[in-house]
């Protein structure tokens, strides 16, 4: 019989003691929630898992603003522990070299990003620059180099021991050799943990069991959509040009990344690691991962020598001395290791929406681990992390995206892609045509350029209507580099015709859901800001804010009938706004949520002729008298009955969202296209959809808005009620009362040539200010067009601001918001 455990209850379990399990531990007994056990199955605290086998290499820059954060926020907690009077962080400083002129541009891309992201004192250098920093790198082999002062390389296990010392200090149990083995969970609730060692009672579970996750999960019934992947990792033998190495030798040269060949290498004493992406990717089935045992390490899989040749040869051009050290004798050194990859390789974090009291914080590096355990801690001990973390949510995921076929060809995308450059906007080859909507076949036969979104293809623009760009001369007929790449000029054709005449926009992605029930009232005035309670057949359009005040959601909001609401919402936020609308329903509410997205079509009709196509297919009065803008009713198309019309247009033109039964979907398609012949209708796509919301000034959740900004600084305030009680009122009452520090504003730039892509650090009087949000060219006003938030000061119309693009600054102006319509009268044609 093995040991009991030494406590049997506690409030929160944490599963594992990896550098994630350890680092919430700390951060949670730090946030004053100390009764909390962490449980592992191997010996504390080199475990076997992941973390006993990463180099530790930190590199901050991310495209992600709350990745890089989260980054920033580890680097400052390592750097700041110590280990029995030892450091157990080296900022030592990170090199990323390229070899070819894109790699080039992409590493000014990055610095971009770490300017607008906050890493401090970073510089392009030249070869003979980097070579000085990073003594054994041949200069001749590189082009130039990007360096980040502040990256650099820790030991995973010693940070491990520093963060659970501090954490036992106030009061965390840790218990190595336990195996959890399931949980007592009832009424959708956990309510204990079972080992094998025995029962532990608890009110919560944070499952940080790294490439176990999937399985400890699936004791409560809980996907993780993640797969185990090998990568190697080769510890050199001595190198005699380190011999020489004074002091603390642990690291003193920079980390270095060779991103053009997925390779990574750093000094470590008097040898270097050499990491390698460079293979197919080698996924371990779940079930064919090992427990702590007497053999290799768990997280260990045998090193296969024929998959390093090309890491080898390539690190024996870059850094000579390194050639024949690679193949070390002792089999220890070369390593196939595992972790975790995921379908759109972000970090699945947060309660799971089935079971409550089921946390997760799973697929994290080490470069992440103590922000995420930071930011995951918050959530659990005051209801909501400190940045957005809807890119890690852990419930953003759509069934299909957690099947197995899926997770395992996403993960091993991911794993290719690691250190690819990848453009915003480009699409993966495959799984493809996941979700289809009724009009795909119409759309291929039109010439689609199929983007894929939350698994839907959607079109991007249509080649048919590559006849309309033809004699065009404006500047936004040409681009080259990477702003034309996942563009066409067909996109500013559609774009026209719309605003000129009439455009039909398969919007069937768009998250949709009904809500009913005798408190479906009470409850959404409760969770939204506007007022919900209006006449039925009203639209409106609102948000919900977190408790701080931050947008959790916007949407608009369909009365349908006196207890029944439609709520429609973005593509690729729906998922997450469904389940956190689920969570906020208090016990006994008689509220039902039906998720309609998969089952209704959806096509918007937008441009001043659409009342024209729309009244040929109807025998509806579509007077402005008789529908009004923000109003919806039932209609048919032809026989396409019962179809819902809603008059709201994200063209910012007269127009309707139209929703009927997914069957008959592709015959309303037909009469529509049909009637809307003589009006000079096209079918226009998602490139069109961007720039024209962008012209409007609409704002887009988890770019524009997210839960960081309140719906003042964005520009949103005539969507809130003041004369009711919602979520997130007394917060935003004190924005209101000392007034929002920050304006979402708009910026068009002065020469009509310059495109953005987003995210592009923002300057005043040469000092970074900002950062772009959203950006596009607008075609009918001629321009490019960025948003960004500015101190309000600067946010006042005529301020010149610089937006810095591949490393070249460009002028911009703020101008007012919205550059289209902004009497909204096209609206309400
Ligand atoms: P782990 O360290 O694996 O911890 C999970 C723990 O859960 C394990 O100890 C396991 O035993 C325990 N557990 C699982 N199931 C149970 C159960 N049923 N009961 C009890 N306990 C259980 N990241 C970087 O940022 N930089 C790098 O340079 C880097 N290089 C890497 C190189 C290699 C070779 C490898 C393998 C990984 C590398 N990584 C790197 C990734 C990084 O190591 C991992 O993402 C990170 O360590 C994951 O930490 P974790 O705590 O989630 O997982």
């Amino acid at each position: 019989m093995p040991d009991l455990l030494a406590r049997d209850r506690a409030r929160t379990v944490i599963v594992g003691a990896g550098i994630v399990g350890v680092a919430a531990a700390y951060h949670l007994s730090d946030l004053g929630e100390s009764d909390v056990v962490v449980l592992e199955q191997g010996p504390l605290f080199e475990t076997g898992g992941s973390t006993s086998h990463a180099p530790g290499i930190i590199f901050q820059t991310n495209p992600s603003r709350t990745m890089c954060r989260i980054a920033q926020d580890s680097v400052a907690l390592y750097d700041a522990l110590q280990l029995d009077g030892e450091r157990v962080w080296y900022g030592v400083g990170g090199l990323e070299v390229a070899t070819t002129p894109e790699r080039m541009q992409e590493l000014k891309r990055r610095q971009g990003f770490a300017r607008s992201w906050g890493i401090e004192g970073t510089e392009l250098l030249t070869p003979a620059e980097a070579a000085e920093r990073s003594p054994l790198l041949d200069p001749s082999t590189i082009l130039g180099a990007y360096w980040v002062p502040t990256d650099g390389a820790g030991k995973g296990v010693r940070i491990v021991e520093a963060l659970a010392r501090a954490a036992s200090e106030r009061g965390v149990t840790f218990e190595g050799g336990v195996t959890v083995t399931g949980f007592d969970v009832r009424d959708g609730r956990v309510h204990a943990v079972e080992t094998d060692r025995g029962r532990v009672e608890c009110e919560r579970v944070l499952c940080c069991a790294g490439i176990w996750g999937p399985s400890v999960a699936a004791l409560v019934g809980v996907p993780v959509p993640l797969v185990a992947v090998q990568h190697q990792l080769v510890w050199t033998e001595p190198i005699p040009e380190l011999a020489s190495l004074e002091g603390d030798t642990w690291a003193q040269h920079p980390v270095v990344r060779h991103q053009d060949l997925s390779l990574y290498m750093r000094q470590r004493d008097d040898h270097y690691g050499v990491g390698n992406y460079r293979h197919e990717p080698l996924v371990t089935a779940q079930a064919d991962i090992r427990r702590p045992g007497d053999g290799m390490q768990p997280s260990l899989m045998p090193f296969t020598p024929e998959h390093f040749d090309l890491a080898e040869a390539e690190t024996a051009r870059m850094f000579p001395a390194l050639a024949g050290t690679m193949r070390p004798s002792d089999p220890t050194r070369s390593l196939n290791g595992m972790f975790s990859f995921t379908p759109d390789a972000g970090s699945i974090v947060g309660e799971s929406a089935a079971v409550r009291g089921f946390w997760l914080c799973e697929a994290v590096w080490v470069t992440h681990a103590a922000g995420m355990a930071r930011q995951v801690a918050e959530w659990i001990t005051e209801g909501e992390p400190s940045y957005d973390l809807a890119e890690a949510d852990a419930n953003r995921f759509y069934p299909f995206q957690t099947s197995p076929a899926y997770v395992r060809a996403r993960g091993e995308q991911q794993y290719r892609e690691v250190y690819d450059i990848v453009h915003p906007l480009q699409q993966p080859s495959s799984p493809r045509d996941i979700r289809l909507t009724p009009f795909h076949e119409r759309q291929r036969a039109l010439g689609a350029e199929f983007f894929t979104g939350a698994g839907w293809e959607r079109p991007q623009w249509y080649e048919v209507n590559r006849e309309l760009v033809g004699g065009v001369t404006h500047e936004w007929a040409r681009r080259s580099g990477w702003a034309a790449r996942g563009w066409s000029p067909i996109v500013g054709a559609e774009h026209v015709a719309t605003r000129a005449r009439v455009g039909v926009f398969d919007i069937t992605p768009f998250g949709k859901f009904d809500i009913d029930g005798p408190d479906a009232l009470p409850f959404l005035e409760r969770v939204f800001a506007n007022r919900i309670d209006r006449p039925v057949g009203s639209i409106v359009y609102t948000a919900a804010l977190t408790h701080r005040g931050g947008i959790r959601l916007d949407l608009t909001i369909a009365r349908k009938g006196e207890e029944l609401f439609r709520l429609v919402t973005g593509g690729g936020s729906g998922q997450h706004d469904v389940a956190w609308l689920r969570r906020q329903l208090r016990e006994g509410e008689r509220v039902r949520i039906t998720e309609r997205t998969g089952s209704l079509f959806a096509l918007g009709l937008w441009g001043p002729r659409a009342r024209d196509v729309l009244m040929a297919v109807t025998d509806v009065d579509l007077s402005n008298d008789a529908f009004p803008y923000m109003t919806a009713r039932y209609l048919s198309i032809g026989e396409v009955s019962p179809v819902w019309a809603q008059r709201i247009s994200y063209a910012g033109e007269l127009g309707w969202e139209l929703y009927g039964q997914f069957a008959m979907g592709a015959r309303a398609w037909d009469l529509l296209l049909e009637a809307g012949r003589e009006h000079g209708i096209v079918a226009a796509g998602g490139g069109a959809f961007d720039s024209l919301r962008l012209e409007k000034g609409y704002r887009l959740w988890g770019q524009d808005i997210d839960t960081e900004r309140d719906p003042l600084s964005a520009g949103l305030g005539f969507a809130v009620r003041w004369d009711k009680d919602f979520q997130g009122k007394q917060a935003l009452e004190a924005v209101r009362d000392r007034g929002p520090a920050q304006r979402l504003a708009c910026l068009t730039f002065d020469d009509p040539r310059v495109v953005v892509m987003g995210k592009e650090p923002i300057l005043h009087d040469g000092r970074l200010v900002s950062y772009v949000t959203s950006a596009a060219f607008g075609y009918t006003v001629r321009r490019g067009i960025a948003y960004g938030y500015l101190p309000v000061e600067l946010a006042a119309e005529g301020t010149a601001v610089e937006v810095e693009y591949f490393g070249v600054r460009h002028a911009a102006t703020v101008t007012n918001d919205p550059l289209w319509d902004p009497k909204g009268e096209r609206l309400k044609a």
